[in-house]
């Protein structure tokens, strides 16, 4: 099996490479590839989430894991709250064929998907972006959103001060104005909204939410957080990447089970339809999927050298 290194990973996976691959996952999700359970545990350890995340796609032969969590108090001793780690299988045998750090992968598959969802739900013209959240992800969702649509502006919202150095850089790189604003001035124009906090309980309330605007919620993946409205989600043309993590892990674990929820996956193969008219509000409810990273690494390991000295080979 070859070990591959999150630098690795960085020198080939870019924001485009991931969002063909999570669409397509979508898609593949469609026809015969699946999530398995995932497993999502509090530690009672360093306030840590901890867990997996895998799936099966025949169609690719993508088989595997990914393994980690969330540590709030990595970003005090300089590293990410996230740290995952991924696994690929070969599916004829069952053999390791890839161990991969799962922190860059994580990463790009989440803006990804947030951005697949806005490239097929937003309206075509869209203009302000409002961004929730400044962590780690939050840059990622940025420049992932603003290769999908024309923005002009982005104004973004934390509920404490952090630098916001990486967001300046990618907008200047994409040509819009960036600004921080109040929670309310983040929502109220916004055409399109992106969350991507840990919050557990709703930050954005209902009665802000523009018509015609397109939310994708990407911070909600286990059970007790929210950053929505219950009332949004009851409003807003729902959406999701997985409808059973959506109802047990997502925003929609806060609503009634039975309300339809349409998958991204079926817009994308015509068999649920997308945004109906310019005025409602469409939310895409996106949990992150174990084939998400598989995808994405399936896609590093296609594109490194595998003769490369600096690769390293193992075996067990
Ligand atoms: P981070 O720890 O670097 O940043 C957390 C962000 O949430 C910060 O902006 C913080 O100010 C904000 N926040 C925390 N509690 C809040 C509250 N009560 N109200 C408002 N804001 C609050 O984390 P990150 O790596 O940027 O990830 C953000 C969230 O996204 C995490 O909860 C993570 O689990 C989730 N996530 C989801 C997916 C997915 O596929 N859906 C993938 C990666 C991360």
């Amino acid at each position: 099996m070859i070990v591959v290194s999150e630098d690795q990973i960085r020198a080939v996976l870019d924001p485009q490479l991931a969002f063909d691959a999570v669409r397509n996952v979508f898609k593949s999700m469609e026809s015969g590839a699946w999530n398995f359970p995932v497993v999502r545990e509090a530690l009672g350890y360093q306030d840590a989430l901890y867990g997996f995340k895998s799936g099966f796609d025949p169609s690719s032969g993508a088989l595997g894991l990914k393994s980690g969590g969330y540590w709030p108090n990595n970003s005090s001793v300089g590293i990410a709250n996230h740290q995952s780690t991924i696994f690929l299988f070969d599916p004829d045998t069952g053999q390791c064929q890839a161990a991969m750090g799962g922190n860059v992968i994580t990463a790009l598959r989440t803006a990804a998907a947030a951005a697949v969802s806005i490239d097929i739900l937003a309206r075509p013209d869209v203009r302000i972006l409002g961004l929730i959240g400044t962590g780690h992800q939050s840059p990622f969702q940025l420049e992932a959103a603003l290769r999908v649509r024309d923005f002009t502006e982005v104004r973004i919202w934390n509920r404490s001060q952090r630098s916001l150095e990486r967001h300046h850089q990618i907008a200047v790189q994409y040509g819009v104005k960036c600004r921080e604003v109040t929670l309310e001035e983040a929502i109220v124009d916004s055409d399109t909204l992106i969350t991507i906090t840990s919050s557990f309980q709703s930050i954005v309330p209902e009665n802000l939410v523009p018509d015609g605007c397109h939310v994708a919620c990407m911070g909600t993946d286990t059970k007790g957080k929210q950053e929505v409205d219950p009332d949004l989600l009851l409003k807003a043309s729902r959406f999701t990447d997985e409808l059973v993590q959506s109802r047990t892990i997502g925003e929609c674990q806060h609503i009634d089970a039975n309300l339809h929820v349409s998958t991204l996956g079926a817009v994308l193969s015509g068999s649920a339809s997308g945004r109906k008219t310019s005025s409602e509000i469409t939310l895409f409810d996106g949990t992150g999927v174990g084939l998400q990273d598989l995808a994405c690494a399936q896609a590093v390991v296609s594109a490194i050298d595998v003769n490369d000295p600096s690769q390293v080979q193992v075996s067990l």
